[in-house]
């Protein structure tokens, strides 16, 4: 909930970063999609390495935070919806069965 008492959405904090990238001069352009991806990755790999290395927690969730915010970002630029993409998700996921099936993985 938000200060005022109304339902914050993903939306909201991809506008958000979608601001915060604006001011900081980063490029929004949809021609930048494999750039957008490759970054997301980086991120990923920089809380595995933090992990790795035995780093504090906090320093892995910054990063995985940071991958959270290229995506917000990468959604923004592309003007998808990310607040209907998550909750279609996570209604499919729901209606999935118990560890989706899976044989090898936990
Ligand atoms: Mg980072």
């Amino acid at each position: 909930m938000s200060e005022q008492g109304t339902q914050v959405t993903l939306n909201d904090y991809m506008r958000q970063v979608r601001h915060l990238c604006d001011e900081k001069g980063f490029s929004s352009d949809p021609e930048q999609f494999w750039q957008m991806l490759a970054l997301i990755h980086t991120e990923i790999s920089e809380a595995a390495d933090a992990y790795k290395k035995g780093q504090p927690m906090e320093v892995v969730g910054e990063e995985l935070i940071d991958a959270v915010i290229r995506i917000l970002h990468m959604l923004s630029a592309m003007n998808m919806d990310a607040e209907a993409l998550f909750q279609a998700k996570m209604a499919k996921n729901w209606a999935r069965p118990y560890r989706y099936n899976t044989v090898r993985a936990k």
